[in-house]
């Protein structure tokens, strides 16, 4: 069986402003470091979700959930993005916004599960060979004296592979031999046999599997005839999310392995809760088996007070289940009323759920951080900016906010260009700024005419 990527259904556009994020840029002693893995600055913040990644490693934060609190553009989406990439490379990052609960064709609690499942991964590992030689007929005596238990009891028909590396020999299934007779396979054939964790999954002559995949060229590359292969361990990360997706219309196939190699386009399938219970069921006989294992990620949910008691309710339950993953809230909003109900409440969060959060403050940048957290936007971005302009937009976000100065970026490299040149000057901010507003003055303006608006 070839192993082909499950498609992806990571949100990648949410994450796009934050490429630069790299970690959390902690030294050894859990201590920010001034400029380190993209990071600038809100070294208090950093420094506390270091330990709540520690935490997280000694799985101290079960049933328990971070709270990033402050004003907007403070780096929240930043930090969590941070605490995933510290757990590790692979660790899924869910983001999502809590107003998009509220879709009219789904349930608010269905759109949650959906996110928790993409935060969740799985990693499966795949024992696979791929042997290819000749056919060569075994005596009874051969095939008992072949050695590495593959063969105790000699009423399984024995092939051998002879290839210029020796000869292999393997135990096939009855079904693996209906298969080799249909072929038509005989001695002096060249056949490939393929195995998953020494269980033979797939015979066939050769002219018929010309390649195989090359786990370091990443790509399908033509085996010479005649060499007996091993592969080791092939390894694929996917989300619960990317599996109920591919699952959703079953093509045949009673495992997901099998079903993981089917490429599903992007279309709109439901899932249902009958499908993540089977999905379920298999993900846990894997890890049992130890073919698969968890890897809990990341769900950021970002202005959390836009969630409603329902929802809440749900997240209370969800944090208690054994395949939660690590659950990040943010907000900009201090005390205000719970959706959905009368009550007030710190950040419009019950407190049966705050009880269970950690929180932490996040700080509004001062004009050097500001700077330099912009001038590695540029730089991402591929960016050109002088000096004089970055401070410009430095100000500019002092006065409005750091995503408003960031948005600059990309429009007024577009007007410098087309002014003929490469660099973004100051004149370009000018005359920018003087198309766009920002909330702040949107607002204000929105406000002193407000006769003039339909109200
Ligand atoms: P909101 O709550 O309004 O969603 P936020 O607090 O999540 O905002 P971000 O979106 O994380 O803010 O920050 C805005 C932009 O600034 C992003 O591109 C982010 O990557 C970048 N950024 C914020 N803080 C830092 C920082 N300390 N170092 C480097 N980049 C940062």
């Amino acid at each position: 069986m070839r192993i082909e990527e499950v498609q992806s259904t990571s949100k990648k556009q949410r994450i796009a402003t934050h490429t630069h994020i790299k970690g959390l840029g902690l030294d050894a002693n859990g201590m920010a470091i001034s400029l380190a893995a993209g990071f600038v600055g809100q070294a208090a913040a950093r420094e506390a979700a270091g330990l709540v990644v520690d935490m997280i490693r000694q799985k101290k934060m079960a049933g328990r959930a971070l709270l990033l609190a402050g004003p907007p553009a403070t780096g929240k989406t930043a930090l969590a993005l941070g605490v995933a990439q510290e757990l590790g490379s692979k660790v899924p990052f869910c983001p999502m916004v809590g107003s998009e609960v509220y879709s009219s064709e789904v349930k608010k609690t269905e759109v949650l599960m959906e996110n928790f499942r993409r935060a969740i991964g799985l990693r499966i590992k795949e024992n696979k060979e791929v042997y290819e030689g000749e056919v060569t007929e075994l005596s009874p005596e051969e095939a008992e004296s072949t050695t590495g238990g593959y063969v105790k009891s000699i009423s399984h028909v024995i092939i051998g592979l002879k290839s210029v590396k020796g000869t292999k020999q393997l135990k096939l299934e009855p079904s693996v031999y209906d298969a080799l007779i249909k072929e038509k396979v005989a001695v002096g054939d060249v056949i490939y046999i393929e195995a998953n964790s020494g269980a033979v999954k797939r015979v066939g002559r050769c002219d018929s599997f010309a390649t195989e995949y090359d786990l370091e060229a990443e790509e399908y590359v033509p085996i010479p005839k005649g060499e007996v292969h091993k592969k080791k361990e092939i390894v694929q990360d996917v989300t619960l999310h990317d599996l109920d997706a591919a699952n959703a219309q079953p093509q045949g196939g009673q495992d997901i392995l099998s079903l993981m190699g089917q490429m599903m386009k992007p279309r709109k399938t439901e899932i249902t809760e009958k499908l993540r219970q089977e999905i379920n069921k298999v993900v846990n006989r894997y890890i049992e088996e130890g073919i698969a294992e968890l890897v809990p990620g990341v769900l950021f949910i970002d202005e959390v007070h836009m969630l409603d008691i329902e929802c809440f309710s749900y997240l209370n339950r969800a944090l208690e289940s054994p395949l939660s993953p690590i659950v990040i809230l943010a907000t900009n909003r201090g005390i205000c009323n719970v959706r959905g109900t009368d009550m007030t409440s710190p950040h419009g969060i019950p407190v049966d759920l705050l009880d269970r959060l950690v929180i932490i403050r996040t700080e509004t940048y001062g004009p050097t951080e500001m700077i330099q957290i912009l001038a590695i936007r540029a730089q991402v971005e591929e960016i050109d900016i002088d000096e004089e302009s970055l401070a410009y937009l430095g100000e500019i976000g002092q006065q409005t906010s750091l995503r408003h100065s960031i948005q600059f970026l990309s429009p007024a490299s577009v007007v410098a260009k087309t002014n003929g040149r490469e660099k973004i000057c100051k004149a370009d901010l000018e005359e920018v700024s003087g198309l766009y507003l920002d909330a702040k003055s949107s607002a204000r303006l929105l406000q002193e005419q407000q006769d003039r608006y339909i109200t």
